[in-house]
């Protein structure tokens, strides 16, 4: 299995000033399941001492399994960055 640090390697961000997911911490306060920590491959959800959620884009795949595996509706709003802007794969 590809380690997270070579994946990271093998992609760029070109990061917009506003952020295209944006999680609703309350709500997430009210989750038991938490599926985004472990199903996010960027690791970008991060349980927060006082049972929140923190949450950071910049360093988005853009892969939609957040917005999938989330069982509160509301928690997360999901778009694609504005064009121009996001992830970059590379090949090699
Ligand atoms: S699964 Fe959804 S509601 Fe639960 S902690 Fe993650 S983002 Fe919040
Ligand atoms: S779209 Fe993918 S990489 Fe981005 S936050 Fe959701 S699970 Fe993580």
């Amino acid at each position: 299995m590809i380690s997270f640090e070579r994946r990271m390697d093998s992609v760029e961000f070109r990061i917009h000033s506003e952020a295209h997911i944006v999680v609703d911490d309350t709500i997430c306060r009210d989750c038991s399941v938490r599926g985004c920590i472990t199903a996010c491959p960027a690791d970008l959800f991060v349980p927060t001492s006082d049972g929140g959620i923190l949450f950071n884009y910049e360093q988005c795949f853009e892969c939609g399994t957040c917005y999938l595996v989330c069982n509160e509706e509301g928690a997360i709003s999901w778009n694609y960055p504005e064009g121009g802007h996001g992830v970059v794969f590379h090949s090699s």
